[in-house]
């Protein structure tokens, strides 16, 4: 372990000190924590153990005292037991996500207060469709809505009437998804109320104004209509319900909803080429069609504002309305953060001219990060005071990005990417819950008037609104419960992310040596800055100009960094991904720049099978990446590594 250390050190003492309190987060590389988790599972075991023998402890022993000598029941055990162990003889192939020579994909040790509360509400198996199956956990996942959307920046106090509203799913694609489904709900309303002939309700002039009000007067009128319902008498409001129900597009499907308003066409998603292909699953999935999802080029890997722009522009002139448009925070491949305040503010200057769509930011891979932004009172950090103990994190790019999210309508985070959770949890959450009612299958004015039930009340059929059905409470309990203990601002779950930040920075000052210790047999660079603690490393055999060749050399390093189940794990040293840069994705500038820098020809692109050019990933979510204690640093360990096997596949080449 011949590694220097040379990594940064976090800024103050109280943060220094603070980072002990890590020490007791994880179950750890070594596993160091066991007596720790084992002691918290085995004490809940109990708990649940006797709280089943207190629920009417006089009913007679349904399973006798001597049923375990039976030899059927001997037999069972023994078949049970065998193939738990050949369960867990197989898993030892599985993935060490825990250990910090682990940067391949988006995984990593788990929160041991996530993981002991998912333990621990297993053997109750709540199911969070319903309060009717799981009275304890569907609170705490409307309060997981709560407190994520308190990090973003949205209004978490359940008494305001715009109180923002989220919930969990199995991950960010559906989280994706369900942000589609909310923001045509809002988006077609209007049209139905318009053909329902509702006049009280000051509705747009035309059907082209109705599809394109801005999503909060869109939010505003369904709650317009909430409140007119309520008052009207009960003969009254099933009348118009129903009228109303029949024009709406989720009763009417696509096709019958565009052929009734044939100066409409069906909307389309805006999102950057480096959006996840979660997006095209669920334009299928709606029934937009993956036609209407389009792609924004992109300039040094964040949406080309310029280019989000005009394409507005054209939608406007042509009258093409748009859906939505995605910014990522924290992009799936590289890490990169859209300019979402430049989304944000696109989508006031084009609702006033009459076109209006909302603003999605999926940030599933960045969402946590936001918590280094955020004070104590949920309040938003100066930039100053973010950028303290970083070197360049965060740009001001970043930081007006991050500032921007409390002014779109909705998020998608994933708690089982940097939320450090058990699959599957992500989380969608939108801005200001009133329209939510729109997903319900049930009747939406029972959600206004007097008898209105309060926030808390109004979400415990959360199958009425996901698009799942049933759901585990135990995941909902393991988020919950994890931020509570690691509250999600700067001085508590932020810790981790620094962490994270930290690592990514130094693994950039590391690169520059790597490159240099390289030289003659290989070029490499990072091919544009990291946004965040997920690294990008481009290379290229020295003298070669061919994209292919270059391909080839990266795949072959790649390969002895991917899990390869035909082998022992323990002969792996370290584990990274790999994945492609694309021309679209990289712009004119970004590829000359790259590929100049790389010695390669641009134009050898076309001779590669995918015309891409294949490059390292790695994700630094490891909390141990950079191990004081010891003074080993696995980044520097990785670039030792890397450096031996470029040049034993260099000279070979
Ligand atoms: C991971 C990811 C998704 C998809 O989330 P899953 O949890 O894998 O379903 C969507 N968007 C981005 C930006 C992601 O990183």
């Amino acid at each position: 372990m011949a590694a220097t250390l040379s990594p940064p050190e976090p800024s103050n003492d109280l943060d220094r000190e603070r980072q002990r309190m890590l020490d007791a987060c994880f179950l750890g590389p070594y596993a160091q924590n066991d007596t720790l988790l084992e002691k918290l599972v085995v004490e809940f075991l109990r708990d649940h153990v006797y709280w089943r023998r207190n629920f009417h402890p006089e009913d007679p022993l349904a399973i006798s005292t001597t049923a375990a000598l039976h030899p059927d029941y001997l037999a069972f055990e023994a078949k049970m037991r065998r193939e738990l162990h050949l369960l867990s003889a197989a898993l030892k192939k599985s993935v060490p996500f825990h250990s910090p020579r682990y940067i391949g994909h988006m995984a990593s040790d788990l929160l041991l207060p996530g993981l002991a509360a998912q333990i621990l509400t297993l053997p109750y198996n709540p199911n969070n469709v319903t309060e009717d199956t799981a009275p304890v956990t569907v609170e705490l996942e409307i309060k997981v809505g709560l407190q994520l959307a308190r990090m973003l920046g949205y209004v978490d106090d359940p008494t305001r009437p715009d109180c923002a509203f989220g919930h969990l799913t199995s991950g960010g694609t559906v989280a994706n998804y369900q942000a589609l489904r909310l923001a045509l709900a809002q988006k077609a309303f209007p049209v139905a109320l318009r053909a329902a002939g509702i006049d009280e309700l000051e509705l747009p002039e035309d059907d082209w104004a109705a599809f394109n009000l801005h999503p909060q007067a869109a939010i505003a009128l369904v709650d317009r209509w909430g409140r007119w319902l309520a008052q009207a008498t009960p003969t009254e409001r099933k009348r118009w319900q129903s009228k109303v129900a029949k024009e709406r597009i989720e009763h009417l499907g696509l096709v019958d909803f565009f052929a009734l308003h044939a100066d409409l066409k069906v909307p389309k998603v805006l999102a950057p080429v480096t959006a996840h292909y979660s997006w095209s699953k669920g334009c299928k999935l709606l029934g937009l069609g993956r036609g209407q999802l389009e792609q924004l080029p992109e300039r040094g890997m964040r949406i080309d504002i310029d280019a989000l722009e005009a394409t507005l522009e054209r939608c406007l002139r042509d009258r093409q309305p748009v859906l939505m448009a995605v910014a990522v925070l924290g992009t799936t491949e590289y890490g990169t953060v859209d300019p979402i305040d430049a989304v944000v503010d696109a989508r006031e200057r084009f609702a006033r001219r009459g076109l209006g769509f909302s603003v999605h930011v999926d940030a599933a891979w960045g969402g946590y990060l936001a918590t280094l932004f955020r004070n104590e009172d949920g309040s938003l950090r100066p930039l100053e005071d973010v950028a303290c103990g970083f070197q360049t994190f965060p740009t001001p790019e970043v930081h007006a990005a991050v500032a921007a999210i409390g002014s779109t309508d909705s998020a998608t985070v994933d708690p089982h990417k940097l939320g450090y959770l058990p699959y599957g949890s992500g989380a969608f959450i939108c801005r200001d819950h009133r329209a939510t009612a729109l997903l319900t299958e049930a009747a939406d004015y029972v959600f206004h008037g007097e008898s209105a039930p309060d926030y808390m009340t109004r979400y415990r059929s959360l199958g009425q609104i996901i698009p799942e059905g049933s759901k585990p409470g135990a995941a909902a309990a393991a988020v919950y419960v994890t931020h509570r203990v690691l509250p999600l601002d700067h001085a508590n779950f932020g810790l981790l992310s620094a962490q994270t930040i930290r690592a990514a920075e130094h693994f950039r000052t590391r690169a520059q040596r790597f490159t240099r210790d390289i030289a003659g047999v290989a070029q490499a660079i990072m091919p544009f800055d990291p946004d965040s603690n997920l690294v990008c490393l481009a290379l290229n055999p020295a003298g070669n100009r061919s994209v292919a060749v270059a391909n080839a050399f990266v795949r072959r390093l790649h390969d002895e960094l991917r899990i390869d189940p035909s082998h022992p794990l323990q002969d792996k040293e370290f584990f990274a991904s790999a994945t492609t840069l694309k021309p679209e994705a990289l712009g004119e500038e970004g590829i000359l720049r790259i590929f100049d820098a790389l010695g390669l020809d641009a134009a050898t692109l076309d001779d590669d099978r995918d015309g891409k050019l294949v490059i390292l990933r790695h994700t630094l979510m490891n909390p141990y990446l950079i191990d004081r204690e010891n003074g080993i640093s696995y980044i520097d360990l990785y670039f030792e590594y890397l450096a031996k096997r470029v040049r034993a596949l260099g000279h070979a080449t």
